[in-house]
């Protein structure tokens, strides 16, 4: 695709995004964090061009890398992915913008102990596994809002600004979307949350109904 050609196809991509959030409200916005984890920077650079500013990626290494080679464009990264505790440091290092996947009281303790020695904050959201799913990081539902209030309570250098799913690994629709109301639920729920991170390139329509304000899209923002 020519930069054209792409523009008219990200145009229909926001377009999609633009009919589910006015389906919910036309004061509900949201926010696309693209995915660039199967993309190089060259791709990413041609999104930018386009108009894309925030980005994605979920591994700490490929983090460090691409925001390195595109550290003269004005980007917000972010991070998605599962984090090891001997890799705390290696992000912080590139001071992201959100990191999505804060998945248990251990690590946000573990975070806090690096962020007060380097006396730096960190916004985070905390990661839910709404479907609890084997296969899934996340803190099970039914502990959510107290492991939200906990990490708010111990941990001052991290400012939990609301929650991130993945939606449940399955084809029926009615499955996927009581997982991301399950979200929804526990976000309206956590006290001053304003973000609620669920909807991939697969299922982002039903979370942007289910009250989703920021979708994380990988491969369509990419046509991969
Ligand atoms: C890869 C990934 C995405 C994007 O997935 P697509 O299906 O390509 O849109 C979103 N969130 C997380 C946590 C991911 O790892």
């Amino acid at each position: 695709m020519n930069t054209i050609e792409y523009k008219i196809y990200i145009d229909n991509v926001i377009r999609r995004v633009e009919n589910a959030r006015l389906k919910v409200s036309p004061h509900h916005i949201v926010k696309i964090v693209a995915i660039s984890k199967y993309s190089t920077s060259d791709e990413i650079k041609k999104l930018y061009e386009i108009g894309q500013r925030a980005y994605g990626e979920n591994k700490v290494q490929d983090l460090k890398t691409k925001a390195h080679e595109l550290e003269d464009l004005p980007l917000e990264w972010h991070f998605v992915g599962n984090l090891q505790k001997n890799k705390i440091n290696n992000l912080l290092d590139i001071h992201p913008t959100l990191f999505h996947a804060l998945d248990s009281l251990e690590l946000a303790q573990e975070l806090q102990k690096k962020l007060e020695a380097r006396n730096m904050t960190l916004d985070a959201l905390l990661q839910i596994n709404s479907a609890k799913e084997e296969s899934k990081h996340g803190v099970m539902p039914e502990l959510a809002c107290g492991t939200y209030e906990q990490i708010k309570k111990e941990c001052p250098n991290i400012n939990l600004k609301g929650v991130m799913s993945i939606g449940a690994h399955s084809e029926d629709k009615g499955i996927i979307k009581k997982s991301f109301e399950t979200t929804y639920a526990i976000y309206k729920q956590c006290d001053g949350a304003t973000i609620c991170s669920m909807g991939m390139s697969g299922d982002f329509e039903l979370a942007i109904e289910c009250g989703s304000n920021m979708i994380r899209l990988g491969s369509i923002m990419f046509n991969k």
